[in-house]
C-alpha cells in the first residue's frame, strides 16, 4: 500500500527524497518553497560536504578527494547535489554556497596536512555562474591563505559548459588561477561536444572521464574503444587522467591494462563524511598491489 511504500521509504534515508518526488509527488513543492529551505539550508548548517578519494592507479594509494555536497534536511534526509544545485544556480545561491563549499573543503583540507597526510590534494567542482560573478582567483587565494594549504593541493573542477559560457572570462580566471598554483580539471569528459584537442587551449591539467564510458569498457567493444582512445589523446596532450564511477574489479582491470593515472569510484569508497575518511586515512587503505599497474614506458 502507499503507507507501507512512504514508510519503508522514509528507512532508506538518502533515496527517500527521489523516491517521494518521481513516484509517489507528495513531497513536491512550489520552487519558491524550496528556495527559502535552501537559504535557511546554509544559514543553519544543514549543508555538508563528504569526500570521496581519488586512487593513483600505480601507486595504489590515496593522493586526493573531491568534496561533494550534501543537504542534509530536517524531516527528509540526505539530499544529493542534482536535487538541489541547478535551483541555486538559477537564483544565485549558488555563490554563496559556492564560497562555503570552498573554504569549507580547503579547511578539511587543512586538518589533514596538519595531521600528517600532507600531499593530500582537494578538488571542488564549480559552476559557470561563479565565474561569472566572483573574481574566483581572489577567492582562492583569500581562502588557501586562510586555511593555510599550497594552491598546488587545490583542484578545481569545471565541465565543458562552464568553459564554453563567458568564454573569455573564464579563460581570464583560468590563467591566473594557474599563476596562483591551482590545478584545474576536466569533469565529465566525453558528455559534451568538444573535442580534447579543441578543449586543450584551456589552461587544464586533469581530463575525468565520465561514468558513462567507464560503465561501458566491459560491456561493449566500442565502449572500451572510446575509452581507450580517450586516455590515448590526454596522454599526447599532456592531460593526467582520472576515471569516474569505477564500480568493478573488471572496469579497473582495463583502466590498468590501458594506464589510465587514476580511479574514482564505488569500488574503491562511495563519498564519506570527513570523520570517516579520517578512518580510511589512518588506516592506509589502498589499492592491492596487484590492482595497480606499472609506469608506462616512455615512447
Ligand atoms: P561530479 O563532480 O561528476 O561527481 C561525481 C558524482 O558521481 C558524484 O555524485 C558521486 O557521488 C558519484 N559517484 C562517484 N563514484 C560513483 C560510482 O562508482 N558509481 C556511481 N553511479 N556514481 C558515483 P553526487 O555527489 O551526487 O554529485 C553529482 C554532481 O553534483 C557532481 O558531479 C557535481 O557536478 C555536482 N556537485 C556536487 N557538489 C558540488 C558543489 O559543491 N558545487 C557544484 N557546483 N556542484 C557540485
Ligand atoms: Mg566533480
Ligand atoms: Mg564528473
Ligand atoms: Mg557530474
Amino acid at each position: 500500500t502507499a503507507d507501507a511504500a512512504l514508510y519503508s521509504a522514509k528507512d532508506k534515508g538518502r533515496n527517500a527524497y527521489q523516491f517521494y518526488n518521481h513516484k509517489m509527488g507528495v513531497l513536491v513543492e512550489e520552487r519558491a518553497e524550496i528556495e527559502h529551505a535552501l537559504h535557511q539550508a546554509l544559514a543553519q548548517g544543514e549543508l555538508e560536504l563528504h569526500y570521496q578519494p581519488k586512487v593513483n592507479l600505480v601507486s595504489g594509494k590515496i593522493y586526493g578527494m573531491e568534496a561533494l555536497l550534501r543537504w542534509r534536511r530536517p524531516g527528509i534526509g540526505l539530499v544529493p547535489p542534482d536535487r538541489f544545485i541547478p535551483l541555486a544556480e538559477e537564483t544565485g545561491m549558488i555563490i554563496a554556497i559556492g564560497e562555503w563549499v570552498l573554504r569549507t573543503a580547503c579547511a578539511q583540507l587543512g586538518v589533514w596536512h596538519a595531521y600528517g597526510f600532507a600531499h593530500l590534494t582537494m578538488a571542488v567542482n564549480v559552476s559557470a555562474r561563479q565565474f561569472r560573478q566572483v573574481d574566483m582567483p581572489q577567492l582562492v587565494r583569500a581562502v588557501l591563505a586562510d586555511c593555510g594549504v599550497p594552491a598546488h593541493c587545490l583542484e578545481l573542477e569545471l565541465t565543458e559548459s562552464v568553459l564554453m559560457q563567458n568564454r573569455d572570462l573564464v579563460v581570464r580566471a583560468l590563467e591566473q588561477l594557474k599563476e596562483i598554483g591551482v590545478t584545474l580539471a576536466l569533469d565529465d569528459f566525453g558528455t559534451g561536444y568538444s573535442s580534447l584537442s579543441y578543449l586543450k587551449q584551456f589552461p587544464i591539467d586533469v581530463v575525468k572521464i565520465d561514468q558513462s564510458f567507464i560503465h561501458d569498457v566491459t560491456d561493449s567493444v566500442d565502449g572500451a574503444s572510446l575509452t581507450r582512445s580517450i586516455i590515448a589523446m590526454a596522454k599526447s596532450l599532456h592531460l593526467a587522467t582520472v576515471a569516474e564511477g569505477v564500480e568493478t574489479e573488471g572496469q579497473l582491470g582495463f583502466l590498468n591494462t590501458n594506464h589510465c593515472d587514476a580511479m574514482q569510484g564505488y569500488y574503491f569508497s562511495r563519498p564519506l563524511p570527513g570523520a570517516e575518511m579520517d578512518l580510511m586515512l589512518y588506516a592506509g587503505t589502498r589499492l592491492p598491489p596487484e590492482s595497480c599497474h606499472a609506469v608506462a614506458p616512455q615512447r
